[in-house]
């Protein structure tokens, strides 16, 4: 079987390329190792996607605003800082608006097939090799797109990658979990009266509430950094909780990655005994699921022809062969990988007292080149695999901007087919232009 391209992993990069590439007349097969699309957003249970408030443009806005007109997903302008936006939204329907969006788009998608192979000619893929419930096969393309979020297509291509901080630390992964029954009016009283405090009320509560429940034996780490739980709907009192770090987590082995899962289940467990037992609103909370697909934060960071830097965010630099706007400053979010309070402090410092020096209407840029591995002459990247250092890599990672960067991958895989260049070669111009034509501001 021959296609013009194939797009590797199912979240929202990859959803973006697929339906980018599939709008362009091409073939195109996209391919999932799991039972559903949105990656991390739907099986990773993150149903709530962040993104810049003013650049965010294309078809994951077209997503998003489909589901918001069904009542499916809500913009929340509550975010205390002032660049971010937040979009919960409901995973059923995300799941379903994906599966519709991708065969409306032309393309075809194999969802419980898992990529364990390439076949290579030269510096070029040939072909991947799947296993699915028929056993293992071979597909063919002539363009790749990487939106594994672990860059497992790139691995298994040759690519080098960096991973994690000079000694190897990554961001530690967490398991998030739906909580239902939560009564929000009396956790958002109880909040209130954390309103005096150094920090917004939530993290002054965290920092209060912690420290307490490690004594008492109810949380076995004392992690002060806790994102804390966010409301789907409305209407409905479900909240996805994301708490718990699992630090020290290597999550490029089985084994690790094993023991990471066990890990985080049993800290889903603490939490909910956590809020339960001292935060009102939360007596009667019941744990529906965790995630199946646990959050890894930062894996591989696959080397591209450009690496996006933090200092070029932080300097708001622009590029010839830029293919999005992102917000600069020097702010970060990328977690710590240990509990010590330190690091959690050089963390808050990063993602809340340096947004002084967010400028209103000015924009990041993410290069063309930062999609373009180095070695591999038709293979894209997108998503969190992206070339970026970790820093930026920490903030580059939201939904939102995962949307966007797959959005130009699968364009830019649809121009090398149509002008029969290699990735590396394509006309930049035209790719910008095609984007511009596609509701995306450059
Ligand atoms: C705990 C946590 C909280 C977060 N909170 C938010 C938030 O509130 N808002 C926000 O916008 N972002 C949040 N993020 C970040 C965001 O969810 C992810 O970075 C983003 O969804 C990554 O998208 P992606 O498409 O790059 O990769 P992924 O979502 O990781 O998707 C990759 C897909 O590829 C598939 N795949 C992998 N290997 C193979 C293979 N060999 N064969 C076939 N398929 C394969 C996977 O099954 C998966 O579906 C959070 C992340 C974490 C971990």
């Amino acid at each position: 079987m021959k296609y013009d391209i194939i797009v590797a992993g199912g979240g929202m990069s990859g959803v973006a390329a697929a339906v980018a590439a599939g709008r362009q007349g091409k073939r195109v097969l996209l391919v999932e190792q799991s039972g559903m699309l949105g990656g991390l957003g739907t099986s990773g249970l993150m149903t709530m996607v962040m993104t810049s408030r003013k650049w965010f443009y294309g078809i994951g806005r077209e997503i998003l605003e489909t589901l918001r007109d069904r009542g499916e997903a809500r913009w929340i302008d509550d975010y205390p800082v002032k660049d971010y936006e937040r979009i919960p939204f409901d995973a059923e329907s995300m799941k379903r608006r994906l599966d519709e969006i991708v065969a409306e788009s032309g393309a075809e998608m194999l969802l419980y097939t898992k990529i364990i192979g390439v076949k290579k000619d030269g510096a070029c893929i040939s072909a991947l090799q799947l296993n699915g419930p028929t056993g293992n096969f071979w597909v063919e393309a002539d363009v790749f797109i990487d939106s594994t979020g672990d860059g497992m297509l790139s691995f298994y291509a040759g690519e080098d990658f960096d991973l994690g901080d000079e000694n190897g630390n990554t961001q530690a992964p967490t398991m998030t979990a739906y909580y239902a029954g939560i009564d929000f009016d009396r956790y958002e009283a109880f909040l209130k009266t954390f309103e005096d405090g150094p920090a917004i009320p939530k993290v002054n509560m965290i920092r209060a509430l912690v420290p307490k429940a490690v004594e008492d034996g109810v949380l076995s780490v004392c992690d002060l950094h806790h994102p804390g739980i966010f409301r789907i709907s409305p209407c409905f009192n479900v909240g996805v909780m994301n708490a718990g770090h699992i630090y020290g987590a290597d999550c490029l082995t089985p084994e690790g990655l094993t023991r990471a899962t066990v890990a985080g289940r049993k800290m889903a467990k603490e939490y909910l005994d956590f809020y339960r037992r001292y935060v009102p609103g939360f007596e009667k909370a019941y744990m529906t699921n965790t995630c199946s697909y646990l959050g890894l934060r930062e894996t591989r960071r696959i080397r591209g022809k450009y690496m996006t830097t933090f200092a070029d965010k932080a300097a708001y630099r622009k590029f010839p062969d830029a293919i999005m706007r992102f917000d600069g400053g020097a702010v970060s979010d990328v977690h710590a990988s240990s509990a010590d309070k330190k690091a959690y402090e050089a963390y808050y410092q990063l993602f809340t007292a340096a947004r002084a020096t967010v400028r209103e209407d000015d924009w990041a840029e993410l290069p063309y080149r930062s999609l373009v591995p180095m070695k591999t002459k038709n293979l894209l990247i997108a998503g969190r695999c992206l070339s970026a250092d970790r820093q930026v890599q920490g903030q580059l990672r939201i939904m939102g901007y995962c949307f966007m960067m797959g959005q130009a991958a699968g364009t830019a895989a649809g121009i090398a087919i149509d002008s029969g260049k290699m990735p590396p070669d394509i006309d930049v111009g035209a790719l910008q232009q095609q984007l511009r034509k596609d509701g995306v501001e450059i």
